[in-house]
């Protein structure tokens, strides 16, 4: 089968969107690209963000390789699908422009993972895939009956039918991905890294996929959410490929990167700076030592409450007092250039205790944001706890209530997020 793979243009005007706005390697692409290939399929991937290309040409592009089946995604990159832009008008733009010369549509990412009707309304493709998608595209290229394959979603007559639950890929031996030399050339972003000392192109890379934790907001229930470590020599191997392209940084996508000395040591020995997200109070002295080593520049660590009933609150199952995790944070600060704590508002964080402690941790060189706004994503325990198993309606009400309930919003956020019924109401015909 020949099969397009396609990251659309994304835009965020008016989003609630906090994540970043830069490209990053589509790696749900990547991955499919490789099972696909190896399968034996014809592959096309397109990249409209890094590449900065309209929808309209891609799609003459996709036609004129004669797609039996094309794959959009619904959030920039795996980076993003557990704070994806709650509104679907990009991917559906892109559909509208493909206007049925791609052959079957499939919609892979977060929103059809959990809402996977009102997804397949919005956008009007063909099938949904629901969770992690690599391995799930490769049966749908394999030309396999519909109704036997698990983790999709798709209509027949006015039936909507859903084969199982969210697929979770075994991730452990998944492929080394390679990029091409043009993409790659096009990265000059650094993801999430504050200091000078750049050198080379950017990339993203997953060493390991999923978390232990069940923290109260984190939107993972239908993806990337049991903890799973990739092989390191397809994790290496990857880098290697990456630094021979130009590639002088790296950030893991990793949900959390838990401290694993045997990467680290391999990084102590490769021209590479990178960047994670995880944890400091799973983290030891020795180890942040070597993390610095190992050539980690920027550290986000979600501390999220700066009391133990706030933490407790959001199910963080932290062991530590505040007083330890900034010790930590410090700690980590002698080692690496960009250390960030997290802070999300809670009702159980005085203002004046947010204010000594980002005092505390700012003089002390640790960046730590003013506390942000919760958004009840539908695959987060939150949503679950305020309004039971998210419906067809899940994401208009989790965006109803974030927009009425605070009034103060991140200063990394648009200054006037809009209804998702307004954002949605040129692309997707359900509204
Ligand atoms: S530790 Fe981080 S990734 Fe894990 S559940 Fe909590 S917020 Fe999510």
């Amino acid at each position: 089968m020949r099969v397009a793979l396609v990251n659309p243009r994304w835009s965020f005007e008016g989003s609630i969107y906090f994540g970043c706005r830069e490209p990053h390697l589509p790696l749900e692409l990547g991955y499919c690209r490789a099972l696909l290939e190896r399968a034996g399929h014809q592959t096309l991937m397109l990249d409209c963000h890094l590449m900065d290309r309209e929808h309209e040409s891609l799609a003459a592009e996709i036609a004129a390789f004669g797609a039996d089946m094309t794959v959009v995604t619904t959030a920039p990159s795996y980076l993003f699908w557990r704070c994806a832009p709650p509104e679907l008008r990009v991917p559906a733009d892109f559909l509208r422009s493909l206007a049925g010369r791609g052959g079957k549509t499939v919609a892979v990412g977060p929103h059809g993972s959990v809402t996977p009707g009102a997804t397949l309304r919005k956008l009007g493709c063909d099938v949904i895939v629901r969770g992690e998608c690599e391995e799930v595209v490769a049966r749908l290229a394999d030309g396999l009956p519909l109704h036997s394959i698990a983790g999709i979603a798709f209509r027949e007559g006015e039936e909507l039918i859903v084969n199982g639950g969210p697929a979770a890929s075994p991730f452990v031996e998944a492929p080394a991905l390679t990029w091409p030399a043009e993409w790659i050339a096009r990265h000059h972003h650094h993801h999430h890294r504050f200091d000078d000392n750049r050198r080379g192109l950017g990339a993203e890379v997953e060493a390991s996929r999923g978390c232990p934790y069940t923290c109260s907001f984190c939107a993972k229930i239908e993806f990337r959410d049991a903890y799973r470590r990739r092989r390191l020599d397809l994790v290496l191997s990857e880098i290697d490929a990456l630094i021979a392209q130009g590639v002088g940084y790296i950030y893991f996508v990793d949900e959390i990167f838990l401290p694993q000395k045997p990467l680290l040591e391999a990084l102590v020995e490769r021209d590479v700076q990178f960047g994670i997200q995880t944890r400091i109070d799973l983290w030891k002295p020795d180890l942040l030592e070597l993390l610095g080593r190992a050539g980690c520049v920027s550290i986000e660590a979600g501390i999220e409450s700066l009391t133990v009933e706030g933490r407790a609150a959001l199910a963080k199952r932290c062991r530590l007092e505040t007083e330890d995790l900034a010790a930590l944070l410090i700690e980590a600060r002698r080692h690496v250039p960009f250390v960030q704590a997290n802070l999300i508002g809670m009702e159980e964080d005085s203002a004046e205790l947010v204010t000594y402690w980002r005092d505390v941790l700012l003089k002390a060189g640790v960046w730590a944001n003013e506390p942000v706004p919760l958004y009840p994503y539908p695959s987060s325990p939150s949503y679950r706890s305020l309004w039971g198993e998210p419906d067809d309606a899940a994401w208009e009400r989790a965006h109803a209530y974030y927009l009425q309930a605070f009034s103060a919003f991140s200063d990394i956020q648009e200054k006037l997020p809009v209804p998702l019924e307004k954002l949605e109401a040129s692309c997707c015909p359900a509204h």
